[in-house]
């Protein structure tokens, strides 16, 4: 493996040193053509997801696929656009001049992927390293093998080994990628993990993307309408089984609903994935048994109020409720990452103030309230990557807002317009006539101080 890799780093610095990825037009038709061979291998790509995490062919298609074209979409389109050299407008100190910005690649990424969604947070930052006119390294999870297999056969029909390779395996082989040298970075999967990412970056000195997990609140008060806001739960919560990263971790809700909404969640499991989830073809199944043992781990000495029926050898995990009285716990202390939803009930507000603090800087954060004013004022009070009044998980879905953490969820932001961004360093620079060179700026000052001081103030 050591060889390949250092055939492909070598190629691929070869290429980029070239200036091969400059051609807009030619990212583009590279981007053209990944959006061909992905419509090509849809059913694919779907049987491959519906093998390593049981999703239905709905939900991948919704939270996988679609979620690519729309990248790829908006990225075709706007292209030229990102990529156009822009003027701005210059300095009276420098004049004349004329002042630009350029849209710099960066030069050879490596990506790390997760397992959870296993197509989508693959392609989707590479779209825009590609649009950026980068060259790629791609090692996804060695959990979702399938959804692995299919992309290295995407990737390879679409570019060259000098542009884009997937490389295929295990924490090895991103610790031996880690051992090189890049010129950035884009990392999603766990905090952890992230932080060992960063060490080996920051030898470097590499800029890196972290895009982490965490635990996420989510806040329903007494005004909240209560079958909606358990519907919208017991989606964002149990879609994909629970292992979501901006999937609501916890609950915490006014005792006085709580009762109410607990009874509402459990009809809408019901209305959703029916009495038994273990039938129902929309309930998609854990990624590993050592995730299973996980999961289980975390329910011992709790309050099951709801499900806890798992059968290791099928990967399943029933859709679970926890009533909780504390916060100290493995439950309440790990990213929960599968289909456990503890539930809190307060009193007043102070509580929740102390709760959100102590899970400072969460991936996600979400409020339940009729009370439009009061979630925006909540909103805006705490620290956190993403989130939303009145739903969950949905913020991801509008291309239009960066998505990345802050704190322990992570560090930079993509989707849309902003993988460009994160992928392209903003050159500056002007451009002089040499037939005119006022004196103004240089020493000595003694003379002109009057005059510098003057000209100075008109443009403070
Ligand atoms: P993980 O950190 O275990 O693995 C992620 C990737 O890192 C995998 O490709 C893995 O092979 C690699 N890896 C594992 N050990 C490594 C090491 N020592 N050195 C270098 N690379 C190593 O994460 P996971 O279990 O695949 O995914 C779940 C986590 O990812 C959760 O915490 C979840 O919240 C987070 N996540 C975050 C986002 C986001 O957008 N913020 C999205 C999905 C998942």
């Amino acid at each position: 493996m050591k060889n390949l890799i250092n055939t492909v780093i070598t190629k691929q610095k070869a290429f980029f040193k070239s200036r091969n990825t400059f051609d807009v037009t030619k990212r583009k038709n590279y981007l053209i053509e990944l959006r061909k061979e992905i419509r090509k291998n849809e059913s694919e790509i779907e049987h491959a997801l519906f093998k390593d995490l049981g999703k239905s062919e709905g939900e991948s298609y919704l939270t996988e696929i679609h979620f690519v074209y729309a990248e790829l979409k908006i990225a075709i389109n706007n292209i030229e656009k990102w990529a156009k050299r822009k003027s701005v407008r210059s300095s009276l100190l420098n004049f004349p001049s004329s002042d630009y910005i350029i849209a710099q690649p960066f030069g050879n990424t490596l990506h790390i992927s997760p397992w959870n969604y296993p197509f989508q947070l693959s392609i989707a930052p590479l779209i825009g390293a590609i649009a950026a006119g980068n060259t790629v390294v791609l090692k996804p999870s060695e959990y979702s093998k399938n959804t692995s297999i299919i992309l290295e056969k995407i990737v390879s029909n679409v570019f060259e080994d000098e542009l884009v390779k997937v490389l295929l395996g295990g924490p090895e082989l991103a610790k031996e990628l880690l051992n090189h040298q890049w010129d950035y970075i884009f990392f999603t999967g766990s905090v952890n993990v992230g932080k060992i990412v960063a060490k080996k970056a920051a030898v470097n000195l590499t800029p890196t993307t972290l895009e982490l997990g965490g635990k996420n609140p989510c806040i329903v008060d007494e005004t909240a309408s209560i079958k909606v806001t358990a519907k919208r739960i017991v989606w964002g919560k149990f879609i994909n089984c629970g292992q979501t990263c901006i999937a609501p971790d916890f609950l915490i809700v006014n005792k006085r609903i709580k009762q109410k909404l607990t009874l509402e969640i459990i009809n809408q499991i019901k209305i959703l994935y029916g009495k038994n989830p273990q039938k129902s073809d929309s309930y998609g199944r854990i990624i590993s048994n050592k995730h299973i043992k996980f999961l289980s781990s975390l329910l011992k000495d709790q309050k099951i109020i709801y499900g806890g029926k798992v059968d290791v050898k099928l990967k399943y995990f029933e859709p679970t409720l926890v009533e909780i009285s504390s916060f100290k716990s493995d439950l309440m202390e790990q990213e929960i990452f599968g289909p456990i939803l503890p539930i809190y009930g307060y009193d007043n507000f102070d509580e929740i103030d102390q709760i959100i603090y102590k899970y400072k800087n969460p991936l996600a954060l979400y409020i339940f309230t009729k009370n439009r004013s009061f979630g925006e004022k909540f909103l805006r009070k705490y620290s956190f990557g993403g989130g939303a009044i009145n739903d969950t998980v949905v913020h991801i879905i509008n291309d239009r807002l960066p998505f990345g953490g802050i704190g322990n969820s992570g560090m930079g932001k993509y989707h849309g317009e902003s993988t460009f961004k994160t992928f392209s360093h903003f050159k500056p620079y002007i451009s002089k006539p040499l037939w005119i060179d006022i004196p103004l700026r240089y020493p000595p000052f003694k003379n002109k101080i009057k005059l510098l001081k003057k000209a100075l103030k008109l443009i403070q």
